[in-house]
């Protein structure tokens, strides 16, 4: 092991700078004892939705607590069908199936590792039709209405929104963004000729504020943005047992409430969010310049035009993956693949029928993708330690 080991990411740096701040929060939350709700969750609340650009933000108790209750809020439920990809982490799909709808897959697109529009199409237009007596797009095979699409902005990267909300408005079916990686991440909107925040451009999104994202609790905390107001009243009651006033309940609800000590956290760390994420994205044109280098531009992240990623995570894609982990490791590099096994290969949704074959960008990525370290505090020089290790392997390896 080197003398000087690089961590994946960095947790400990950004809560010691801020800790006289943190800890203020944590004084006033106990001067005043409002633990759940309460003006430091409304302050947040607002600030979130501002960064947002959305009208309105609800804050609850994690990323899928989020995604299902907006997914709830929206109307899927039992007996639905919502359309993902199988290149994400659970929780995307645990929330469709939680709100009582059943997840279906479409395929990657293999330069952004998101939601392949030409795919999603296809299952729309060849999988499925339109039912005469409801109107709604039903699946020939499941009898199911389709009734939403669940794109993910995975790594920090936004999903191609202008043709995934195209084909959503042409089959009437709802967008539930999930933003639980891509916090201040834009997508140019040439429908709009406009950049848009993730998080902005569905009927809802869902947002993580788990400890290790752009921006994170000190503990489980999560958000919907949404610009219904109807839409957020209902998410707020779904957070709250199904009540807007206390002890009066319109429907079941959830305990999914955000904690006031994490709202006040987030707040402090929402402030330096986008100095943040400039210095991911400055570290991700680092590793760039450095594959180019090194002959192998090949290997780094794409970023489309229309795209401004907060790498959340940097993922490249290289030969002998396998290998390449074992050998950072007894360099002192520390990496993650994200994800090793896609969801419709998981144990857990054997019962969805698919099969080894079935998503072929999915799974040929899967045994290819190395997250590299990425986190605001990275170093130039560590970057370039990573990348002399890892381009010294591949060149003397094979190639992808
Ligand atoms: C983190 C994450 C979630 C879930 O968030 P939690 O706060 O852990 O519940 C959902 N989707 C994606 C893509 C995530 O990365």
């Amino acid at each position: 092991m080197p003398a000087d080991p690089i961590p994946f990411l960095d947790l400990v740096t950004p809560h010691a700078e801020l800790r006289e701040e943190l800890r203020a929060v944590f004084d006033a939350a106990l001067d005043n004892a409002a633990f759940i709700g309460g003006p430091m969750v409304q302050s947040f609340e607002r600030e979130f939705a501002a960064f947002c650009e959305t009208g309105h933000c609800v804050g609850v108790g994690s990323g899928t607590d989020a995604l299902r209750f907006a997914l709830m809020a929206a109307g899927v439920g039992s007996g639905d069908l919502a359309v993902t990809v199988p290149n994400t982490f659970i929780a995307t799909t645990e929330a469709i199936s939680q709100a009582g709808a059943r997840p279906v897959f479409v395929d990657i697109d293999e330069r952004t590792y998101n939601m392949d529009p030409r795919r999603l199409a296809e299952y729309l237009e060849d999988e499925c039709c339109v039912d005469r007596a409801s109107g709604l797009l039903v699946s020939r095979k499941l009898q199911m209405p389709v009734r939403a699409i669940v794109p993910v902005h995975l790594y920090g990267q936004p999903a191609d929104m202008d043709s995934i909300l195209e084909l959503a408005a042409r089959y009437g079916l709802m967008v539930i963004e999930d933003a639980c990686q891509a916090h201040g991440a834009e997508y140019f909107s040439k429908k709009e000729n406009r950049w848009r925040k993730a998080g902005s451009m569905g009927v809802a999104a869902g947002f993580s504020f788990y400890p290790g994202k752009n921006l994170g609790a000190c503990g489980e905390a999560g958000a919907v943005t949404t610009n219904d107001p109807e839409l957020a009243l209902k998410i707020r009651m779904l957070r709250d047992h199904g009540s807007s006033r206390k002890y009066y309940h319109e429907t079941e609800g959830y305990n999914g409430r955000l904690d006031a000590i994490q709202a006040g956290i987030l707040s402090v760390k929402l402030k330096r969010l986008p100095e943040w994420n400039a210095a991911r994205r400055a570290a991700a044109a680092r590793y760039r310049e450095l594959f180019a280098e090194a002959g192998m531009p090949e290997l780094a992240p794409f970023e489309p035009e229309w795209a401004k990623a907060v790498y959340h995570l940097y993922v490249a894609r290289v030969p002998d993956r396998d290998g390449l982990v074992r050998h950072l490791a007894s360099a002192g590099i520390d990496t993650g693949i994200h994800y090793p096994v896609p969801l419709h290969l998981q144990k857990a949704y054997a019962a969805l029928g698919y099969g080894g074959s079935d998503f072929p960008v999915t799974e040929k990525v899967a045994s290819q993708i190395l997250s590299l370290p990425m986190f605001p505090g990275l170093s130039a020089e560590r970057q370039g330690s990573v990348l002399e290790v890892l381009t010294r392997f591949v060149a003397a390896g094979s190639s992808l």
